[in-house]
């Protein structure tokens, strides 16, 4: 019997079509902020490791719960924190003591 060949024939004959863009997938990817970021892409295509979501730029992921580009827990801190945090009130005051002074000389001459 030939039926499962002439269904085959049926079924590839009906693809392709005059867009030029060939088969397409939907994406559902989820930026930080819980944005849907629904997008199309080609059959063939990998899927983007992140896109940009567009209501808030952000970059989106797949992962509603892991969504790229999240914001470390840790706060950042610039270096003068750091090296605020590393000197001791002695050594600060020392520091001060001597801007002062430097100051004061600049004062008196001009
Ligand atoms: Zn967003």
């Amino acid at each position: 019997m030939t039926t499962s060949a002439g269904a085959r024939r049926a079924t590839s004959g009906s693809s392709g079509g005059p867009t030029g863009w060939g088969r397409q997938r939907p994406v559902v990817y989820w930026c930080r902020h819980g944005h849907r970021v629904e997008f199309l892409i080609a059959a063939e295509a990998e899927t983007p490791a992140s896109w940009e979501c567009p209501r808030c730029g952000e970059p989106a992921g797949p992962d509603p719960g892991d969504p790229p580009g999240r914001q470390r827990a840790e706060p950042y801190k610039t270096h003068l924190a750091y090296v605020q945090e590393r000197r001791t009130p002695e050594e600060g005051e020392a520091l001060l003591a001597e801007a002062l002074d430097a100051l004061r000389r600049r004062r008196g001459r001009a």
